[in-house]
């Protein structure tokens, strides 16, 4: 079924809940980034997608939870189930409100589902609620990447198709991509809306040039989120490299973006340990190489259709 998008003007926002790596960070150094770990919201189309449970869903989640719109029906794609990207999914408000909807999508495999993943970080020996507590109405979908899935119409269940084909009309389609390019590995997201399109591409580490994968999944977006945790030096540090972290260089970040053909990078997943001047000196470097760059910050909102 269409869905009634014709009534009203397109819709593709972004807001920013969470975009701090590794762990939060409350310290007064790093407020005007914001501390939350990972989690972008997208409102695009009639459907609502969240990026990632960092800790930056707990206060969408009360967002969520204090408007008065009844039940609601939410997607929440998961990059991957490091604590970082999942330690706000316990305490998001909406998951124990009955009445709601909420498809997780994640890495899962048929031996290990995102279900099982899930249920074993909410053993009683990790937290005291368990999986099985969440009275809303809960899927989980596990992803092994090549994946192509397809919101139509708000009320009907999204539809998880594999590799190419079929044609999604006005409805928002996402392609998921794996990457090798991190410890355990990690999922990208493409959210293609209307002739709009949005990268989340978090804890993924470029190699010179970037992954050739990753740039042929990236192009021509209008909007990349990329992981851009460290500095340089921080990289190749002699004392304490963090190459094989899982994570990239600003430089690489910018690099990616100007060869995938870009319109705009937004610099994600910030090092913990870095305060707001040595980011808004990673921004200006990044810059640099790539002109229409922006360091993510809590509370950041883009407009897809008015974008510049
Ligand atoms: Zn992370
Ligand atoms: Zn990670």
């Amino acid at each position: 079924m269409a869905e009634k998008s014709t009534m009203k003007p397109p819709r593709f926002r972004l807001e920013f809940w969470g975009v701090r790596g590794s762990y939060p960070t409350p310290d007064k150094t790093t407020l005007a980034y914001g501390g939350h770990t990972s989690c972008v919201e997208a409102a695009v189309g009639a459907h609502h997608l969240i990026f990632d449970a960092g800790t930056g869903i707990i206060p969408l989640g009360k967002k969520f939870a204090n408007g008065r719109s009844g039940p609601q029906h939410l997607n929440l794609f998961l990059s991957h189930t490091h604590h970082d990207h999942v330690f706000g999914f316990y305490f998001f408000e909406p998951l124990f409100r009955p009445g709601n909807r909420i498809c997780v999508f994640g890495p899962g495999s048929p031996e290990m589902s995102l279900h099982d993943t899930l249920r074993a970080a909410m053993e009683p020996r990790f937290f005291p609620v368990k999986l099985q507590d969440i009275n809303a109405n809960s899927k989980f979908y596990s992803l092994q990447g090549g994946e192509r899935i397809a919101l139509r119409d708000s009320r009907d269940l999204p539809r998880v198709e594999r590799g190419a084909g079929g044609e999604a009309g006005n409805g928002v389609t996402i392609l998921v991509k794996k990457s090798k390019a991190h410890p355990n590995g990690v999922l990208l997201y493409r959210i293609n809306y209307r002739g709009k399109s949005a990268v989340y591409a978090t804890d993924v580490e470029q190699k010179n040039g970037g992954h050739p994968d990753i740039v042929h999944f990236i192009r021509g977006a209008d909007v990349l989120i990329h992981d851009a945790q460290y500095l340089n030096r921080e990289y190749h540090s002699a004392t304490n490299p963090r190459k094989g972290w899982g994570h990239s260089t600003v430089e690489r970040a910018a690099e990616v973006a100007k060869r995938g053909a870009v319109k705009r990078l937004i610099l994600f997943h910030h090092e913990p340990t870095h305060d707001d001047e040595t980011i808004t000196a990673m921004e200006k470097r990044a810059q640099g190489i790539f002109p229409a760059t922006t360091a993510a910050y809590e509370g950041m909102k883009l407009d897809l259709f008015r974008l510049r």
